[in-house]
This record gives structure tokens, sequence and C-alpha cells, in this order.
């Protein structure tokens, strides 16, 4: 349930009230603040609560009933987009974010390398899994903590954040000190214990879709995040399992407007995983800029053919540099229909 309270209503009043709401009813009250709007979203059991009561507030507007079972990822709960900043980058709002890297550190060398290819193309963040979940127990497993040491390296050279993979709870206090986004992959969207314990971290987290997730169930993933007190998610498209085996999995493009009505939280895509073809990525790339996506992930090698990992549906530096052109222009096209559409 939300309160939403009249423009402009004294903060005494809105102290009084959610009170009172608190202490008559088994509810906790998150204040959202916006530039003239203020909403009180109740969090708990709300089914014994009295709207009727509520609503004969003077500095009540509205109260209305949330359907979904998520909250505080709800954009009923938070009307404007969420923008998560890390160091001078950001992700949601009007810039696109573009992460880009390999899909796993090889040595210092590729990581240093390919780092600084994809910052000259314009890229924000750089990504590289030092712990990787392969299908397989025989295939490379990633680096491991020597591969956390060199992403810093490759930050170090380039100033760019580092987005990487965490795979089990006893690596949250490293990740902590050394990460600046951690991602949790597809195969542990739903590690709930991980999620709880990672919202207690205040770090910003990327979280991707489960391989057979649907879109509620992201978003109560993320809601398991932002329960504990960290509201830095970034939800990530990534394909998903259908019936169809020609890509590796099929990139759901309706997901992206979905999750922008449905949640203030920044949503990115990842065509990499999704097609698992790297001549696919760009058009998916720009498909999923087309529909509204906050940004992009998208793996680079400098030589694919020899890649430990995932080499297949990693595109070259040249193919990403070429794929940025085409984008900012996407980009530059949209900002300028924006700014008719307002002297409209
Ligand atoms: C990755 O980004 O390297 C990865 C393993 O992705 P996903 O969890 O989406 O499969
Ligand atoms: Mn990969």
């Amino acid at each position: 349930m939300i309160v939403i309270m009249s423009p402009n209503t004294p903060t005494e009043e809105i102290i009084i009230l959610k009170q009172k709401i608190e202490s008559e009813n088994n509810v906790s009250i998150n204040v959202i603040q916006g530039k003239e709007y203020c909403i009180l979203g109740l969090i708990g059991d709300t089914t014994k609560v009295d709207a009727s009561k509520i609503r004969a507030n003077e500095f009540v507007e509205n109260v209305e009933k949330v359907q979904q079972p998520y909250k505080l990822v709800n954009r009923l709960f938070h009307p404007e987009d969420t923008v998560i900043n890390v160091k001078d980058a950001s992700i949601g709002g009007e810039k696109l974010a573009v992460i880009a890297g390999p899909c796993s550190v090889e040595s210092e060398e590729q990581i240093v390398e390919i780092a600084k290819n994809v910052k000259d193309s314009g890229a924000k963040f750089l990504r590289g899994g030092a712990f990787k979940p392969r299908t397989s127990p025989y295939s490379f497993q990633g680096l491991g903590t020597e591969g956390l040491e060199l992403l810093k390296v490759a930050r170090q050279e380039t100033g760019l954040p580092i987005v990487t993979e965490i795979m089990s709870e006893d690596m949250i206090d490293k990740f902590v000190e050394d990460v600046d986004v951690i991602q949790v992959g597809a195969r542990n969207m739903q590690n709930f214990e991980l999620l709880k314990q990672l919202g207690k971290t205040r770090k910003p987290i990327l979280l991707k879709r489960g391989l057979s997730s649907t879109i509620e169930e992201l978003l109560m993933s993320a809601e398991y995040i932002m329960s504990e007190g960290n509201e830095n998610v970034i939800l990530c498209e990534r394909g998903i399992r259908t019936f169809e085996t020609y890509t590796r999995n099929t990139l759901d493009l309706s997901a992206i407007p979905a999750i922008k009505k449905l949640s203030h939280l920044p949503v990115i895509v990842d065509p990499s995983h999704a097609a698992g073809l790297w001549w696919m990525v760009e058009p998916l790339a720009k498909a999923a800029v087309a529909v509204g996506a906050d940004g992009l992930m998208i793996e680079v090698h400098n030589d694919p053919a020899n890649a430990k990992c995932d080499g297949q549906q990693s595109i070259k530096s040249k193919v990403f540099q070429n794929l940025m052109t085409d984008i900012n222009k996407m980009v530059d096209m949209k900002l300028d229909k924006l700014q008719d559409a307002v002297k409209l």
C-alpha cells in the first residue's frame, strides 16, 4: 500500500502520519521524498490497514493498494528513475552505460590491453570474470583471486571501474574491498542467502536474470537485496531459455519496457550471452538501445579464437569501436527526438 501526500505537505505532518500508521498497524514505512511529491510506502502485512481512515487525513491525496509482491523495487513506491553512481560513471538516467571486457580475465597483458581498447571506444566500465560459473567442472574456472588482482591493475591503468561476478558469500568482504560493481550471475539469481548478504553491503549489485526466470522472479530477487538496505541494484536481461536452439538463449527484448514500467531500477542488456554468437551482438545491442535499455554489457576479446571462455560470442576491439560509433549516433538521435518532443 502507498500513501501519496498532497504537494507541499509540512514535514511535521508527514512524520505524525507515519508514526500513527506504524503504531496502529504492524508495518514499517519507507518515506520517498521527490521534488514535489512525498510517498509513504507501507511494508509488511497491509491486509488489515484501513485505507479510508488514512484517506481522511487532510494532507493525504490518495491511498493505493500495491498488487505486486515487490515493494521497494516497485515504480509506484519510487516514481523517478534510479541512477547509480560509480566513481565518475553512472548507470540509469539519461546516459547509456556501457560495460565491456572479456568473459574471463586470462593474464595481465590480456586484461590491460582490452581495458585500454574499450576505454578508447567509450566504455565506462570494465568487465571480466575472475570466478567463472561453468557448466562443466573440467572447463576453465577462472583465475580466482589472482584474476581480481589483475582487474585492479587494469583499473589503475585506465581508471575504469571494474565489474566482476561473485559466486559465494565467503567472498563478499574481499569483493566489497576490491570491486566497484558486484555481479550476481544468472545461475545465482535465486541464491537468496547470497542476495541477503549482498543487501547488507552498499555496493552496486548487477543482478542478471536467471536462465528460466520470469520478470517477476527477477524483481523479487532485487527485492531481497533492497529489503536488507542496499538500494544500488542494476538489473540485466541476458537472454532466457526457450525452445529455440539456434541462439544460446533468446533475448527477451520485451523485458526492457516491462521492467521500466514496473520498476525504477536501471536495466541493462547483455547481448553476448543472449545470442552466444559474436556477429549477432551488434544488431541486438542496437535493438536494446532502441527499446530503452539504460546500458549494455558486451564481451570483447583481443583474440576470440583463443579465448579461454566464450570466444564464439566475443567481439574484437575494432568491431566494438564501430558498434560504439553507431550506438552513440542512436543515443544522440534519441536525445534530439526527446528535445523536439518537449518543444512540441
Ligand atoms: C558472465 O557475465 O560472464 C556470465 C557468466 O553471465 P550469465 O550469468 O548471464 O551467464
Ligand atoms: Mn561469458
